[in-house]
């Protein structure tokens, strides 16, 4: 049984879905401004393994993820530039060729790290008829406000305000007041309300901006996820995904407006993965340290060591990056390449992705064939919230296990990689030289087709068979190779 950590209750609960075996899955995407970083990368990572692993239990996964590309604003108090905006001044560019190049680096991103694409990914500009139709529902209902700087959400009409953080309004109020930094829009009513409808200042020019009852403006940054989820997946999620920075704001305010339009609950399972630091500090363009898979790629790692150091922490622990430990990461994940290798020589040619399915469909359940104490320690690692650290020690064990058969060792490693997304299966079987004992006997038999002594070079050839290896005579030439 699936057991994951709910930032909403603050436990580790048994995950039931609501209709099995479908799963309902959001996760926020992310702002396409600027190129993705290594936070980013930490972030979707521990996202796909969630899908991995629901696909792993045998749940058919439903998965939306939005990609923000207007409303996103420099402040989280809804003052501030919209950061698409500030982009397209920046680079000189539109806002959409903007979103259009940033949005691609992302999925490139994505590529080399192995993430699955989730099924539907969307522009939040393809939404906002929804966003706008979102606003008016809760206008009707009462829970609004308009001031000039547009429609404002008044949190205290929804009593159950900030449960996500597990603090009272009050206490969330101190601490919005106590960012010193932190400018309050004119005419806000309390420092938790926040934007639904941004009006477009007077005098004010922005590239993306379409009217509605409110006037000409853009979507706040929280209404496009609220907007899409449910318009995709329904009024109830059965999970939600982002950072733990979303926390206090973003996903707090998703579910006050998304609960007091429909009256029910937003999401049964909300999960957050931890920062990232670099060297021990917050990764900042200032500081120099916000690094890219580019990055790692020119310095010669492979981006998929950089998954495997990202699977070393689990995703509720702060995990600091160093090239020290990118570098501990490489030269495990090159042995691991080795070792999978070593063990297609000596079991056969590789067999591709090993599917996980089972003849009738058990939702909730990942398959346990054979009794297999390996196959049943990783799932009951994966199984209890997400512990692939403790699944890719397994793995080492289960590699080093001597009285595992090493074609047993290698059907195991590449179903585990269902989950890991390690890129086993795309391993390619390196041939190794020919002993020169072969290479001996092979120009011999050469020598024979030359003088047409083809008794001769059939007898040799059957001697380099016998020594486990193949002779090919092509137009091109004749070469051998391991049977
Ligand atoms: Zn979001």
């Amino acid at each position: 049984m699936l057991k994951l950590y709910n930032t909403l209750t603050r436990k580790i609960e048994p995950f039931k879905p609501l209709n099995p075996p479908a799963v309902t899955y959001y996760s926020c995407g992310p702002t396409v401004y600027d190129y993705a970083h290594l936070g980013h990368a930490r972030t979707y990572i521990f996202a796909d393994i969630l899908e991995r692993v629901l696909e792993y239990n045998q749940f058919d996964v439903k998965r939306v993820m939005n990609i923000t590309d207007v409303g996103h604003l420099t402040s989280d108090s809804d003052t501030g530039e919209d950061k698409m905006e500030k982009g397209a001044e920046r680079e000189k560019k539109s806002v959409w060729d903007i979103a259009k190049f940033y949005t691609d680096d992302f999925f490139e991103m994505l590529k080399k790290l192995n993430i699955q694409k989730p099924a539907i990914i969307t522009p939040a500009t393809e939404y906002i008829p929804q966003m706008i139709t979102l606003v008016k529902k809760l206008e009707e209902k009462g829970f609004t406000y308009t001031i000039s700087d547009g429609v404002y959400f008044d949190t205290t009409k929804f009593p159950k305000y900030g449960e996500l953080t597990g603090q009272t309004i009050e206490k969330l109020e101190k601490s919005i007041k106590a960012g010193a930094r932190i400018e309050i829009v004119k005419g806000k009513k309390h420092p938790t309300d926040f934007a639904l409808w941004k009006r477009t200042p007077p005098g004010v020019k922005r590239q993306m901006e379409w009217d509605s009852p409110w006037g000409r403006g853009f979507p706040g940054w929280h209404m496009e996820c609220s907007a899409m989820s449910m318009e995709l997946l329904g009024p109830t999620l059965d999970i939600h995904t982002g950072g733990v920075d979303h926390i206090p704001i973003h996903h707090t305010n998703e579910i006050a407006q998304s609960e007091a339009s429909t009256g029910k609950k937003f999401v049964n399972f909300w999960l957050h993965g931890e920062h990232l630091l670099i060297d021990g500090q917050k990764m900042s363009k200032s500081l120099g340290n916000f690094y890219r898979v580019k990055d790692m790629e020119d310095k010669g790692f492979d981006p998929l060591a950089l998954r495997y150091l990202f699977m070393t922490a689990h995703y509720r622990t702060q995990m600091n990056f160093t090239w020290e430990s990118l570098e501990g990461a490489a030269n495990a994940y090159s042995r691991l390449k080795k070792d999978f290798q070593e063990l297609n020589r000596h079991s056969g040619k590789p067999e591709g992705r090993v599917q996980n399915l089972s003849l009738k469909k058990d939702p909730g359940q990942a398959r346990m064939t054979e009794d297999n104490n390996y196959k049943e320690k990783f799932i009951s690692a994966i199984n209890n919230d997400l512990n692939i650290p403790s699944a890719i020690a397994l793995m080492w064990d289960l590699i080093k296990d001597k009285k595992v058969p090493d074609n047993e060792k290698k059907k195991l490693l590449l179903d585990f990689d269902n989950v890991l997304g390690l890129g086993l299966s795309s391993i390619k079987l390196v041939q190794q030289p020919v002993p020169v004992e072969i290479e001996k006997l092979a120009k011999e038999r050469e020598k024979f087709r030359y003088e047409k002594n083809f008794k001769e070079a059939d007898r040799v050839r059957k001697e380099i068979e016998e020594k486990g290896y193949l002779v090919e005579d092509t137009p091109t030439g004749t070469s051998v190779k391991e049977k």
